[in-house]
């Protein structure tokens, strides 16, 4: 496979299609072997993963294709469950192409770390007091980390804040650091704790907290695409996302649904690559109250001048390349290769564009036929493997129930127990 516009990917056998993208990405069988045979996770790797393990838990890996994204063509690795994903941000991708793809960016690897003092009385002479020392709180973070100071700088700044609190005012103290390609969570948290007892020094105050927060606003990846209107279904689809996008702005309820397919596009290739999704998530939600003051839509649609769409999105985004469970898992490293990715800013501006092209997925699914027209052949396909169904009579079932509009588990063995 030399390039990602494979027509007919879909139709090949799981097999082939895993051939195909060990050729695009270069894999060795021994790598492949690590995504595509069963039991790629060893028990005794699960083991030191998490606590009390009694086993693992396989997810489907499928590739979403036709990604061009800063002038270089994409697979995208996305591990989900959901059916219509993985075709619908291949499909975004696709309708992408004639203006370019997806152009990104990205703020650089900037964690905080958050240290909270209480008890004291004078909370904003405290400020400019630890203010003074900044100097000697950053060198007591940096020797926590050598690796990284040697790589980053380590921790670069301090902020400092007085938060009015129901329980009284309390010093926030931020600790600016340049985490590198790790995600940055184990490092800024013993960062903070190691600083603690010279804040409590400088100010008479106790800390209490000592923790990153996930409100990473110095870690921003953003992509933007235009959509040609002739080729996304004319004027009127244009309206219709705009008009379904104006709603998703002004309305929470419609703003979590909208952002939830958002995620679908997002958490898998987060996922995928051993990362931290929960972390992820919550940068995201919180960070719409942070830049607009209210829960609203991460993406905005617009119209050029020439009337098409044009797409844009910005959001924390904190993922590493090492740290964690990215270098754990087996299957992550093969992912990070199938992405060609070789540091942390390049995934985050890869899934910032996958989050841009899953929600476009959506919203021209929503502003033409309805989200269900294109779900009814997945659903009913997990419906008929549900009931029991293979091969042939499988595709006899699905095709029966789409046509009569009838999918479900009791009416697929129904047909099952006729056809065989
Ligand atoms: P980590 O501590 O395992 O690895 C990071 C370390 O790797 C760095 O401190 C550095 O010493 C070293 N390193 C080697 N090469 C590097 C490079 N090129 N760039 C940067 N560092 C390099 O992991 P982490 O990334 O600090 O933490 C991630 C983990 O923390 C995840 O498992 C996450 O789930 C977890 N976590 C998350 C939260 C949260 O999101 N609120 C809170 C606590 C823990």
């Amino acid at each position: 496979m030399k390039t990602n516009q494979y027509s007919g990917f879909h139709k090949l056998t799981l097999e082939k299609r895993a051939q195909e993208v060990a050729e695009f990405a270069s894999l060795s069988s021994e790598e492949l072997d690590r995504i595509v045979k069963p039991g790629a996770l060893p028990n005794e790797v699960a083991d030191h993963c998490i606590e009390n393990v009694i086993g693992t838990y396989q997810l489907p890996m499928g590739i979403a294709m036709n990604f061009v994204i800063d002038g270089q063509e994409k697979v995208i690795p996305m591990v989900v469950e959901e059916a219509s994903i993985v075709a619908a941000a291949s499909n975004a991708a696709k309708m992408a192409r004639s203006r370019g793809g997806f152009h990104t960016s990205y703020t650089g690897n900037i964690m905080i770390a958050q240290v909270q003092v209480v008890d004291i009385s004078n909370p904003y002479f405290a400020c400019q007091e630890i203010l003074h020392h900044k100097e000697e709180i950053l060198s007591i973070a940096n020797k926590k980390d050598p690796v990284l100071v040697k790589i980053t700088g380590g921790a670069k700044d301090i902020n400092v804040r007085v938060v009015d609190s129901i329980i009284g005012p309390m010093v926030v103290v931020h600790l600016i650091v340049d985490t590198g390609d790790a995600m940055g969570a184990n490092a800024v948290n013993t960062m903070a704790e190691a600083v603690a007892p010279l804040i409590e020094q400088i100010t008479g105050g106790t800390v209490k907290l000592r923790i990153l927060s996930n409100l990473a606003i110095y870690r921003l990846a953003r992509a933007t695409a235009t959509f040609d209107k002739e080729v996304i279904g004319g004027e009127d689809v244009v309206n219709g996302i705009i008009a379904a996008y104006a709603f998703a702005e002004a309305d929470p309820f419609r703003a979590a649904t909208s952002n939830k397919g958002i995620m679908n596009g997002m958490d898998p290739v987060v996922v995928a690559t051993g990362n931290d999704w929960r972390g992820m998530e919550a940068a995201a939600h919180s960070y719409m109250y942070y830049k607009y003051g209210k829960y609203t839509s991460m993406t905005r649609w617009e119209k050029d001048i020439n009337g098409n769409l044009t797409g844009s999105i910005e959001l924390p985004m904190m993922v590493g390349l090492v740290g964690g469970a990215t270098k754990i898992h087996p299957g992550t490293q093969v992912a990070i290769k199938i992405l060609g990715v070789k540091t942390a800013e390049e995934l985050a501006r890869i899934i910032a564009a996958v989050g841009l092209a899953q929600n476009f997925a959506a919203m021209r699914a929503l502003a033409t036929d309805g989200i269900q027209k294109g779900h009814m052949k997945l659903h009913a396909r997990n419906v008929a493997t549900v009931a029991g169904a293979k091969g042939d009579v499988l595709e006899k079932v699905v095709a029966q129930m789409i046509a009569e509009k009838n999918i479900n588990v009791e009416y697929a063995k129904e047909l099952i127990t006729q056809m065989t």
